[in-house]
């Protein structure tokens, strides 16, 4: 598959290498261009208000929104689910592409030296993995649209809404590729749903 990773700012290439680690090709998105021909894209965390400016600058911004709303599956970490939500409950007026039906907190954890590393438990995958936590934000509401894959300290921190998936945390900081792989492997169960 061809997996395009949001390259306007983040930890890009360590997701990138996460995908090619599972044997799948990545391609750097810095503008519309790029998104043309892709299986899925991963919005990489960052600093949502940046990313916002920057891909609104590479005309990503419109394209994205309603390539997503026709279905494109995408992976957002942290900011990048800051960007997929609903709704930032402190900055109401920070733009989001409102795909994901969350209401999110930004840095609700504190500074960047409250970041932390911790073990969940994700049941759909009946496993444990490890999970980087670095100025998240936490998601303080979700609608009955939204499945909620994992939580920790009691707040949702892996959601699902049909193509869209997301986590408060950063999996491509560890050497565990399991979301990654619930990624790419929905993805192929999305394009089977269709063909049957
Ligand atoms: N604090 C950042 C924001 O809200 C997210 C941090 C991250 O992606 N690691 O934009």
């Amino acid at each position: 598959m061809k997996i395009g990773v949001l390259a306007v700012q983040g930890d890009i290439r360590e997701h990138a290498a996460s995908v090619e680690k599972l044997g799948h090709n990545t391609v750097l998105v810095r503008d519309a261009r790029y998104l043309d021909e892709l299986d899925g894209l991963i919005m990489p965390g960052g600093e949502s208000t940046t990313m916002t400016i920057l891909m609104k600058r590479f005309g990503l911004w419109d394209k994205l929104k309603s390539l997503i709303e026709h279905g494109m599956p995408v992976y957002g970490t942290c900011a990048g689910l800051v960007l997929l939500s609903k709704r930032v409950t402190n900055y109401p007026d920070q733009p989001t592409l409102g795909v994901l039906d969350v209401e999110v907190e930004r840095n609700a954890y504190g500074s960047q030296t409250e970041s932390f590393e911790a073990r969940l438990r994700i049941p759909i995958l009946e496993t444990e993995i490890s999970a980087f936590f670095i100025r998240s934000p936490i998601v303080r509401s979700s609608s009955m649209k939204v499945e909620v894959l994992a939580k920790y300290g009691g707040t949702s921190v892996l959601v699902r809404q049909g193509n869209v998936l997301a986590s408060t945390f950063h999996p491509e900081l560890t050497d565990d590729l399991q979301v990654h792989q619930l990624f790419l492997e929905s993805i192929s169960l999305r394009r089977q749903g269709a063909k049957a």
